[in-house]
């Protein structure tokens, strides 16, 4: 073990062990994938390939960490994984649980790129990266209500894209027009609006795209309704 007198320096890092008894949750978040998916043309609102490509790479996530991993859940671009309370992962410190996700997801990201995107080269200029924060929660019921606020989230983005672009599509309108026709729109609004001017039923879009993808600990990805199964879902954790 080296020793000289630089050592004490060490003395400057600060502690970041994260509490006991409380849930973590690691979410990771691509950096500028708006223009990120411009750059490589992903199709609007919705590119499968992209959503696919993030949850293969969840996925590998989650099976190398299973024991530690109740869950982890996605939508767009961002990921969150959740910790059992009691994981003892990196010793729960939140610099290393959030760095090492983090970086493993990316890695992910970017070994499989070619799998999804096998005509679309990554360009040293534009390449994926993700920023990785930890959450605690101290029980399960707010960790259900964090669970719900995602997918909540993904329904309610999800219409308004949906409709958004359609407009834009479909029916010819600038991006200001649009945003101009939805502003102030209620959920059933929007769904009114998709069905008589663009001709589409909301119900019968992709359930990925929809319900955000849902990965369990065997590594199963699904695309369920997360507020109806919630308990189920937490069930012996
Ligand atoms: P930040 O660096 O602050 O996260 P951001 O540009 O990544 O900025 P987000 O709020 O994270 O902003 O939004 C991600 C954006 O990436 C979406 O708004 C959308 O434009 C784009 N995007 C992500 N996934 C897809 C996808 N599968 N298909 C099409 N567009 C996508
Ligand atoms: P931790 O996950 O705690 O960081 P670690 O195994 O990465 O554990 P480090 O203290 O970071 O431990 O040390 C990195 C180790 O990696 C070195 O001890 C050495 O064995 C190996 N290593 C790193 N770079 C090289 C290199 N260029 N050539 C040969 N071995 C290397
Ligand atoms: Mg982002
Ligand atoms: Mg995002």
């Amino acid at each position: 073990m080296a020793n000289s007198r630089f050592e004490y320096v060490r003395q400057f890092e600060t502690h970041d062990k994260l509490l006991s008894d409380c849930y973590i949750v690691i979410r990771i978040d691509g950096k500028k994938f708006h223009e990120f998916s411009k750059y490589y043309e992903f199709r609007k609102p919705n590119d499968e390939r992209a959503l696919k490509l993030m949850n293969a790479s969840a996925k590998n996530v989650v099976l190398k960490y299973k024991n530690d991993i109740i869950l982890a859940f996605g939508e767009s671009d961002e990921y969150s994984f959740i910790l059992k309370r009691d994981s003892t992962l990196f010793n729960r410190r939140k610099d290393k649980l959030a760095t090492l996700i983090g970086s493993l997801f990316t890695t992910n990201y970017v070994f499989l790129w070619d799998k999804f995107f096998p005509d679309t080269p990554l360009n040293v200029k534009h390449l994926p990266y993700f920023d990785s924060r930890c959450v605690l929660y101290p029980n399960l019921s707010i960790v259900k209500d964090y669970l719900s606020w995602r997918y909540v989230d993904t329904h309610i983005n999800n219409l308004y894209n949906t409709v958004f672009w359609q407009l834009i599509q479909v029916c010819g309108m600038t991006p200001q027009e649009a945003e101009k026709k939805l502003c102030g729109t209620l959920s059933s609004d929007k769904q009114e609006i998709l069905f008589k001017d663009c001709g589409i039923n909301y119900n019968n879009e992709p359930e990925m795209f929809k319900k955000g993808s849902l990965i369990t600990r065997k590594g199963e990805i699904l695309h369920i309704d997360v507020i109806k199964k919630i308990d189920e879902l937490f069930e012996g954790f």
